[in-house]
């Protein structure tokens, strides 16, 4: 393989794919590292596009040629408009994707895209000559020629997990962390630092008694992302939403020693407001409940998101959470397991 490129992108998340896409359309000979073909555009969290703010960055990616409103509109199961009662300015869309058929349309079109290489490689150096970037050299030592690096890493650099009291290096569940680029960024002056965000416990779709659930359906007439689709003709999912009980919140002050959250474990800021339930619990200690949105995560509701729940509790206390809020529930909250 010729080892020369005019531009290198490091990841194939949301950032690299569009980076990879716009670099070949415009014609530079283009490479993709990525550590796995398999997680190209693999979503990190809830398989949500859009939501207040970032529904119009997918819109601008799309004037721009981009890809992730073309790829939601064809594996979208739910579309709604945010702020429908207000005024346009501050509407914004958002769906929810199948996870699985997101990533698989994305790697389609970038495994068919003129100008573009795919590598399966971790990137460990960026390569520089008389204070330019010349190339990358990679964790299994191959070295790739390029006056340009894109790095779109992602949670990956020196990635650190968190579950109770457990913690372990990793970019993603089950996914390594990139250790040696960030030592790299170092050695060239960059300053590199620390963020965390957090995730909820995933049910199995056949564990949920929908019967005993508030239902959201998407819009009726769901609205495209991109500018080159005119209509969305596949039949929409609903989403669900329960509540948190007092049982539940028991269980978790009794437990907030054993969160990474509150035990001094996590030291880091979060990018974004996006509050755990322990912190919910603490902050609002008023409120007997709080929303969860049960959200499909593909087609077929193999799996559910529980969207307002996320949590650095161990895994221990996440299950007995699920059984009080079984055990406990009544008629209008908690999380309505079967037995
Ligand atoms: C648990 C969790 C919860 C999150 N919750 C939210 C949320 O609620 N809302 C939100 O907006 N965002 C959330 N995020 C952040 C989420 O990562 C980003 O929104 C989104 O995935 C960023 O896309 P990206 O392309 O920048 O990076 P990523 O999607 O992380 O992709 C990075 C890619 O780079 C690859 N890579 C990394 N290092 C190397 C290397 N050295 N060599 C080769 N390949 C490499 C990885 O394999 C990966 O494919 C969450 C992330 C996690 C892990």
């Amino acid at each position: 393989m010729n080892r020369r490129f005019d531009c290198i992108i490091v990841g194939a998340g949301h950032a690299g794919a569009e980076a990879a896409w716009a670099a070949s359309r415009m014609g530079a000979r283009t490479l993709l590292l990525t550590m796995s073909r398999d997680t190209i555009a693999k979503m990190s969290c809830n398989p949500a596009i859009g939501g207040l703010a970032k529904g119009q960055i997918v819109r601008e990616v799309d004037a721009l040629g981009g890809l992730m409103g073309l790829a939601t509109d064809a594996t979208g199961i739910q579309f709604r408009m945010l702020n429908r009662s207000k005024g346009p300015a501050v509407q914004s869309p958002r769906a929810q994707a199948d996870k699985y058929k997101y990533k698989d349309y994305i790697r389609q079109v970038l495994e068919n895209a003129s100008n573009l290489t795919i590598v399966e490689a971790t990137a460990a150096e960026i390569l520089t000559k008389d204070n330019a970037v010349c190339g990358v050299r990679c964790l299994n030592g191959d070295e790739y020629a390029a006056p340009t690096a894109i790095l779109t890493t992602g949670t990956f650099l020196k990635g650190l997990m968190h579950l109770g009291e457990k913690q372990w290096p990793g970019g993603r569940l089950d996914e390594p962390a990139s250790n040696e680029l960030s030592d790299s960024l170092r050695k060239l002056g960059l300053t590199v630092g620390r963020l965390k965000t957090g995730t909820p416990a995933r049910l199995t779709g056949d564990s949920v008694d929908y019967d005993k659930l508030q239902t959201q359906a998407g819009d009726e007439e769901p609205v495209p992302f991109s500018f080159l689709n005119d209509r969305i003709e596949r039949e929409q999912i609903p989403c669900w939403i329960t509540y948190t009980n007092e049982a539940i919140h028991k269980l978790l002050r009794d437990n907030l020693h054993r969160a990474p959250m509150y035990s001094g474990q996590i030291t880091s800021v979060g990018p974004r407001y996006c509050p755990s339930i322990e912190s919910k619990i603490t902050r609002f200690a008023d409120k007997d409940r709080h929303q969860v949105f049960l959200e499909p995560e593909d087609e077929a509701i193999s799996t559910i998101y529980c969207n307002g729940i996320s949590t650095s509790c161990p895994a221990d206390v996440q299950g007995d959470a699920a059984a009080d809020g079984r055990d406990t529930a009544g008629e209008d909250c908690a999380l309505w397991l079967r037995d």
